[in-house]
């Protein structure tokens, strides 16, 4: 097995090691800044009661709003001069949660990032292209940062203008590309409606996340562009991409202990779920100077993997993320996550790539809607094909949800958009005001 660094072959003795020595450091360092300051003072707390790792748990969490109360500079531990860069996280609502970072920060993630793509075999004499927002979105410059650290010839290809991005991975005989999933899919049937392969497409490796996907639409993306796609997972509260990601195997998702500590809690209580159970992400940095953050509440959720991966390496796996704890959708009662519905769907060869989930109140009563794109092969003039597949769907969609949904077939690409960004797949239309 080949290695891009030293921490990556650590066993668990030498990673809880170092954990705790960089906890320390990392708490030491928080409070530099009026924000932790505050807090540990008022737990009662000091980095030197941390004796093991068990005594992270004493430490308050860190939420969403709290860095958003802190905006801009509240979690700031470094004097202006030392911090380089600042990035967002892609919330739409409020005050942006922004972080700063120093130029060791940015090196050690660049570490990271290019530990990642050298796990799924990139080299130096890839050619990459980064098909993600070159703006406050970490997808763009920290993926980009790790290529380049890697040695390959990066190509900053941005988002949107499919036809250039076509270009670019043609004309540069592109190897290895980062995009997200709901544009790879795009991008792939765009070309198959022009009457041109996507297979025939030079990558070999793509990088894909950024947002929830299932294991089927990972499956599609490899199918139809004949290459390996691997689940890439971040967050800018922890930098960004480079936090967790899958090896070789395609079974988990690495999280770099050695800069990192994972936990999974409870969403209701915050207490710590027994090892294996399903709950919600918490993160703490531990290479980070210029803003550390503690026990952040990321709303992801997930669950450890049990057992060794066969790959070797120590570091714990994540299980592929099951969406968020805000996007459980509650409809007449029922808990729903969007994922569930995206895998239902994605299960039959009809269904395109894009679905949208509405949400609609008609008479006091919740109704849920859902879209489908149906391929334009499939979508014939039989009106009674097209009957019996939506009565298919929507009674695949009640055994997996409990509820029956409207389904609404729709033609390939008529449902709404966001080249390059995030898919929006729910529109919850019930407390609109008129
Ligand atoms: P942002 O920091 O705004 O770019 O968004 C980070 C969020 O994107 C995470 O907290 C997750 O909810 C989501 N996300 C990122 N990568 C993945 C992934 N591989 N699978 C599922 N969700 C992801
Ligand atoms: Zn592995």
């Amino acid at each position: 097995m080949e290695y891009y660094d030293q921490a990556e072959t650590w066993d668990r003795q030498t990673i809880e090691r170092t954990q705790l020595v960089r906890l320390r450091n990392t708490l030491t360092q928080a409070l530099r800044s009026p924000f932790y300051r505050d807090r540990f003072e008022r737990a009662g707390l000091a980095p030197q009661d941390m004796r093991s790792l068990a005594d992270l748990e004493k430490i308050p969490f860190t939420s969403k709003e709290d860095l958003r109360a802190a905006y801009p500079y509240g979690l700031v531990t470094v004097p202006m001069e030392e911090l380089v860069r600042f990035h967002a996280s892609s919330g739409t609502t409020g005050a942006p949660v922004v972080v700063c970072h120093t130029q060791d920060d940015l090196d050690s993630w660049a570490d990271l990032m290019a530990r990642c793509m050298y796990m799924v075999g990139i080299r130096r004499s890839d050619v990459f292209q980064n098909i993600a927002g070159y703006g406050l979105f970490t997808g763009g410059l920290g993926i980009h940062s790790g290529a380049e650290r890697l040695g390959c010839l990066t190509i900053p290809a941005g988002t949107g203008n499919t036809r250039r991005q076509l270009k670019l991975l043609r004309d540069m005989r592109v190897s290895a590309l980062h995009i997200i999933p709901s544009y790879a899919l795009y991008l792939g049937n765009a070309l198959l409606e022009e009457g041109e392969d996507p297979r025939s497409l030079p990558p070999r490796i793509a990088l894909v996340g950024a947002e929830p996907h299932t294991e089927e639409a990972r499956r599609r993306i490899e199918d139809l562009l004949d290459l390996k796609a691997y689940n890439s997972y971040g967050l800018s509260e922890m930098n960004g991409p480079g936090v967790a990601f899958e090896c070789l195997e395609q079974n988990g998702l690495h999280v770099w202990e050695d800069a990192y500590i994972a936990e999974i809690v409870d969403p209701k209580t915050g207490e710590a779920v027994p090892e294996g159970e399903p709950g919600e992400l918490v993160m703490t940095t531990l290479c980070r100077r210029g803003m550390p953050v503690i026990r952040f509440r990321t709303r992801d959720l997930t669950r450890f993997l049990p057992g060794d991966c066969p790959c070797g390496r120590k570091h714990r796996r994540l299980d592929r993320i099951a969406g968020r704890v805000d996007d459980m959708l509650i409809v007449k009662g029922c808990n729903i996550y969007p994922m569930q519905v995206e895998q239902i769907l994605m299960s039959f060869r009809e269904v395109g790539e894009n679905y949208l989930i509405i949400l609609e109140n008609e008479e006091n009563m919740d109704r849920m809607r859902v879209q489908v794109e149906v391929r334009s092969e499939f979508f014939v003039e039989d009106m009674r094909a097209l009957t019996s597949l939506q009565r298919k769907i929507a009674g695949r969609l009640r055994d997996e949800i409990l509820i029956t949904p409207k389904v609404d077939l729709v033609q390939q690409n008529s449902l709404p958009r966001i080249e390059g960004g995030k898919a929006r797949r729910v529109e919850d239309r019930r407390f609109a005001k008129l």
